[in-house]
């Protein structure tokens, strides 16, 4: 990329994010609620949206976020190398309510780092904090476990829209950040 100046630079920033993690642990959501400032109760897989370009203001300036969505790959643990290449973000995903989603974060995080070229800069999300009766895995044991890892954390909610903002903006800021030092 040929550049006239820091300024011009800066602006011409686009970053492609994925979203992964088991079904239906909310990604679609995450997304619906980030980009569109919706909810889908009872949505199927079905929102079949590929990505969603998003701009996000990280200390004054505006940075583009490409955010994929699996829609529904994940199902049938047929995530695609596609679906990776090229990524410099990444939230992986897992449901505070149901258990086996967070057990099988390692799996999802062995498969980013084996397909992605790149550090990809990642962020595990415990969502559906809302679900407060329904809880299986503790906020301790979502942070250790990034702690362990080397990953940001957050628990989130699609629902009451919770940290949503926040969990990609973190991405996104850091991978600005990482780029900053480099170019300068
Ligand atoms: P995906 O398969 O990971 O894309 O998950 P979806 O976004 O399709 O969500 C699966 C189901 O969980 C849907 O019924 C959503 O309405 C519900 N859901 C998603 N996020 C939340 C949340 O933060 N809280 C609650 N209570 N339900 C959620
Ligand atoms: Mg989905």
């Amino acid at each position: 990329m040929a550049h006239n100046s820091e300024e011009e630079k800066k602006e011409d920033y686009l970053f492609k994010i994925v979203l992964i993690g088991d079904s239906a642990v909310g990604k679609s959501n995450l997304l619906a609620r980030f980009a569109r400032d919706e909810f889908y109760p009872n949505s199927k897989s079905t929102i079949g949206v590929e990505f969603q370009t998003q701009k996000i203001n990280i200390n004054g300036k505006e940075v583009k976020a490409q955010i994929w969505d699996t829609a529904g790959q994940e199902r049938f643990r047929a995530v695609t190398s596609a679906y990776y290449r090229g990524a410099v973000g990444a939230l992986l995903v897992y449901d505070i309510s149901r258990r086996l989603t967070f057990e099988n974060i390692g799996r999802w995080l062995n498969e980013l780092q084996t397909h992605s070229d790149m550090n990809v800069v990642i962020i595990l999300v415990g969502n559906k904090s809302d679900l407060k009766d329904a809880r299986e895995v503790t906020t301790a044991e979502g942070k250790a476990l990034a702690e362990a890892k080397g990953l940001f954390f957050i628990e989130t909610s699609a629902l009451d829209s919770s940290n949503v903002t926040s969990a990609f903006q973190t991405v996104v800021r850091e991978i600005y950040n990482i780029l900053s030092r480099k170019v300068i």
